[in-house]
């Protein structure tokens, strides 16, 4: 449609019909997507630099359709709003209880399974009860969970969410702050939320080498973290000097290409079988 007096104002935009064409299929896939058994778990080792020992691994979810690998950047947010992500959560978290419970039996023990949690799948009056009764469903001690939560979910409701995290507390599982330092929230939760984990974003870590700042602010949350008894792990390590700069600021935990990308199942074991890291 054209406003009228010309054709200075076109409403009509090829570009725009046709992104909003794809959101709609992209929508309507996902609809779908559990029951048509297209997504994959993908689990990323991390490991204690100490033991040298894979202690745990990050879930991360894949979604195969049509023949393409579509990446979570571009499912996840619509996945979310479209109110979706309650019940990709819970499949996500119930598959992976079942991998884990599996591994262990098999002889291949991990300390800890991380799970990411999308901010508004904390808004479920039941989270908390749901991700208890999934866990004990596997007969997988809930300790071995770890929650991961970026900081902008600290501030949607704090008081209630300080009550979930205080209530996973009692449970024994985990709650991680992924992606730390890149929200835009101040730093005065960290006293106020139970948290176990923090997480240092890969931006902070990707010039490690050449970037004085970057390690003024690694040393900082490893600071932070000792005064307020909070384990630090570092995402994105591709290379050895990283590496080797990580363990001199006293960071032991780490996660990224260097050991290796995220791993489906199989490829996992092997991974865990052939380093002899577990
Ligand atoms: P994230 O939670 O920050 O996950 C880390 C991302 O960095 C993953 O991307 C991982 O594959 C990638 N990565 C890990 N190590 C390296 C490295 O050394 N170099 C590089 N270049 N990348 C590395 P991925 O799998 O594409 O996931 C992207 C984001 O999608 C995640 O970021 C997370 O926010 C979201 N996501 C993935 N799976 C889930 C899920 O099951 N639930 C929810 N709510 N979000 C998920
Ligand atoms: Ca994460
Ligand atoms: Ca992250
Ligand atoms: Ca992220």
């Amino acid at each position: 449609a054209k406003a009228s007096g010309g054709n200075r104002f076109t409403f009509y935009d090829e570009g725009f019909e046709k992104a909003y064409r794809t959101r709609l299929r992209l929508e309507n896939a996902l609809l779908f997507a559990i029951e048509r058994e297209e997504f994959r778990l993908a689990f990323q080792p991390q490991v204690d630099l100490t033991s040298v020992k894979v202690f745990g691994a990050e879930v991360l979810l894949r979604w195969h359709h049509n023949g393409v690998d579509i990446p979570p950047s571009e499912f996840i947010p619509v996945a979310e709003e479209m109110g979706m992500i309650t019940e990709i959560g819970y499949w996500t978290l119930k598959k992976c209880c079942q991998t884990l419970s599996s591994w262990s039996r098999m002889g291949l023990k991990l300390e800890k399974i991380s799970v990411n949690v999308s901010a508004s799948q904390c808004r479920d009056a039941n989270f908390y009860e749901n991700v208890l009764k999934i866990i004990a469903e596997s007969k997988l001690d809930p300790r071995k969970v770890m929650l991961e939560i970026t900081e902008g979910a600290l501030m949607e409701d704090k008081e209630k969410i300080k009550d979930l995290f205080k209530r996973f507390k009692t449970s024994g599982i985990g709650i991680a702050i992924d992606d730390f330092g890149t929200g835009y929230s101040s730093l005065a939760y960290l006293k106020d939320f139970p948290i176990n984990v923090l997480k240092i974003d890969k931006s902070f870590i990707d010039n490690l080498e050449y970037d004085e700042r970057d390690r003024a602010i690694v040393r900082g949350i490893v600071r932070i973290g000792e005064i307020m008894d909070m384990a630090i792990i570092a995402e994105g390590v591709e290379n050895k000097e990283q590496l080797r700069i990580l363990q001199d600021l006293g960071v032991n935990y780490i996660q990224g290409y260097i050991f290796s990308p995220p791993l489906y199942e199989e490829e996992f074991q092997a991974f865990c079988t052939s380093h002899n890291l577990t």
